[in-house]
């Protein structure tokens, strides 16, 4: 076996080993075929296959019908950004956001630009980020509320969708997909680059709601129109071939463990290795409200900047990679996704207590 590092980067991220096994495998001639995905024509009967396994598979792993369209996208979850208020949001509507981090920010900075009106419906810039509104005020005539789920940065995440009636919700799930059931049929559209949860940089999974398609503006350039895209099964243009086939590999994978019930319960348990700590010791600090808390980032700081990058050199030494906090935030920031193996929450924890003991 080839010796694998514990990866706690925020993105791109680990990837479950069985899967790029898998994909080494296959590489230079894919089911035999003789030659590799990376090769072959996005028109070609395999990569056909390919597409239409990974959209069925984010249908049954997220429990959506033939109401909802599956699209594998290119520009990153920041494209996103831009095309969401161009296509759903009409001059005479205000685009409204939850503003809970730097990404959130940068969303919504971009439906404040082209003329569009935007309404920022709450905010937890007050404290820093380092909690989730709990209260919201929609604008009048608004077009959507935008939400991020799961704040990389500061390490927050929303607990459970909003009700947000008529009111079409979209969120932005770069960070927390597929890591925990989820009634996605509450969202008009969901956005997650792939990087973090789901597979390698390249392409974004965007998910949206029939009903929405009625609603896009027209006029639009044709590759920020969500009805390109939609209308050519993402293969308007050549798309992102070998990043959705790695992705299709991490969907089979996620199946096969069970779906996202049996994930979400390998995540908590992996995430209480570290909040077990934070939460029982006087060293270690967590830095957001527990009760919002997410998942899969936990940012923490010791008590000085001088331990911090001791502890972060240490770490690494012992095959514990990108435990650095966000360089806007400092400190130190834990990345425990789905693909990351248990063993590794584990060493992490022991090593937590071990320099606490060393340090204190
Ligand atoms: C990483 C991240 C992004 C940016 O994704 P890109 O694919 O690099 O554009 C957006 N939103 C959230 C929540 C993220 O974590």
């Amino acid at each position: 076996m080839v010796k694998r590092v514990h990866n706690f980067s925020a993105g791109p991220a680990v990837l479950p080993v069985e899967v790029l096994l898998e994909i080494q495998q296959e590489l230079v001639s894919y089911k035999g075929k003789g030659l590799s995905v990376m090769e072959m024509s996005h028109r070609s009967v395999e990569f056909q296959a390919i597409m239409d396994d990974a959209i069925n598979d984010v249908k049954s792993i997220l429990n959506l019908g033939d109401d909802f369209e599956v699209l594998f996208l290119q520009g990153g979850a920041s494209t996103q950004f831009f095309m969401i208020p161009l296509n759903f949001c009409p001059d005479d509507k205000v685009a409204n956001y939850i503003n809970t981090g730097a990404w959130a920010t940068k969303a919504l900075k971009e439906a404040a630009k082209n003329g569009k009106q935007m309404h920022v419906a709450a905010s937890s810039e007050d404290k820093q980020f380092t909690y989730i509104p709990k209260q919201y005020t929609i604008s009048e005539n608004p077009a959507y509320l935008h939400i991020t789920t799961n704040n990389t940065i500061r390490g927050t995440e929303f607990k459970t969708a909003l009700d947000t009636g008529d009111i079409p919700l979209i969120a932005d799930m770069s960070s927390n997909i597929m890591s925990k059931s989820i009634d996605a049929k509450k969202y008009a559209l969901i956005y997650a680059g792939a990087q973090k949860n789901i597979g390698p940089a390249g392409t974004t999974l965007v998910i949206i709601r029939k009903d929405m398609i009625e609603k896009i503006n027209p006029g639009l350039p044709t590759m920020m129109d969500y009805n390109t895209h939609i209308s050519k099964s993402s293969m308007f243009n050549t798309p992102p071939c070998f990043a959705i086939y790695v992705v299709g590999r991490v969907l089979k994978w996620i199946l096969a463990k069970g779906g996202l019930e049996a994930i979400e319960k390998i995540n908590i348990e992996k995430a209480n290795y570290v909040y077990d700590i934070l939460d029982n010791s006087d060293f270690y600090e967590g830095t957001v409200v527990m009760e919002d808390r997410s998942m899969m980032n936990i940012p923490f700081r010791l008590p000085t900047e001088e331990l911090e990058k001791k502890f972060i050199a240490e770490s690494k030494e012992m095959g514990m990679l990108n435990l650095k906090g966000h360089r806007s935030v400092g400190g130190c920031r834990a990345s425990l996704y789905n693909s990351l193996p248990m063993k590794a929450a584990q060493d992490l924890a022991q090593f937590m207590i071990e320099f606490e003991e060393k340090n204190k």
